[in-house]
């Protein structure tokens, strides 16, 4: 089997949570099967080498699970993007319209160095918002967005559309 049908075995569709009408992807069972995380960074690093990374960034919370390994992989520094609130000292924020209201993420400012290529990490990509709000604080802050990886790509949504907008010529991959 190859590793998309090994993921699209392993991820479950669970219809309305966390609420009415979206279909929410359980990616907990993968995290179970440490051979198939393995094989996920492997893909994951192929791509960062191609991309010349010098950081990774991992979106708030599931982005950390595949961030992570990715850093130790290619032994690169991690950064953690974060939820409005939870990163101490000086931050750099960014909102993002969601379905009712908006929401913010953070990266801490000292992460940020002007000219450096990032590669930022999610667990799935859905309308693009929350990356392009990654992108955008990288970008306004003199980094270079070299290239987003995501597990998984709802291309109904479009979401990829959103980040080419922002950091146009980036390289895009999921799995
Ligand atoms: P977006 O900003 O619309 O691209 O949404 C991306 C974020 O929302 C990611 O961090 C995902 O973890 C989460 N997300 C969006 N849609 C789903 C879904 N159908 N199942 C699980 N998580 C989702």
């Amino acid at each position: 089997m190859n590793l998309q049908n090994e993921l699209l075995s392993v991820i479950k569709d669970v219809p309305d949570f966390p609420k009415k009408g979206v279909i929410f992807k359980d990616i907990n069972p993968l995290f179970k099967d440490p051979q198939l995380m393995k094989k996920v960074t492997a893909q994951m690093a192929e791509f960062a080498k191609l991309t010349n990374i010098q950081h990774i960034v991992g979106i708030e919370s599931r982005g950390f699970f595949f961030g992570m390994p990715l850093a130790l992989e290619l032994n690169l520094p991690f950064i953690a993007a974060r939820k409005k609130g939870k990163l101490p000292g000086e931050v750099v924020s960014e909102s993002y319209a969601l379905e009712y209201g908006t929401d913010s993420i953070e990266i801490q400012k000292n992460s940020l160095l002007k000219g450096q290529r990032y590669l930022i990490v999610d667990d799935i990509i859905a309308t693009g918002g929350t990356a392009n709000a990654a992108a955008k604080i990288i970008q306004n802050s003199g980094g270079i967005v070299s290239g987003f990886t995501f597990l998984i790509e709802l291309t109904f949504l479009n979401g990829c559309e959103t980040l080419l907008k922002t950091t146009p010529h980036v390289q895009i991959q999921s799995l």
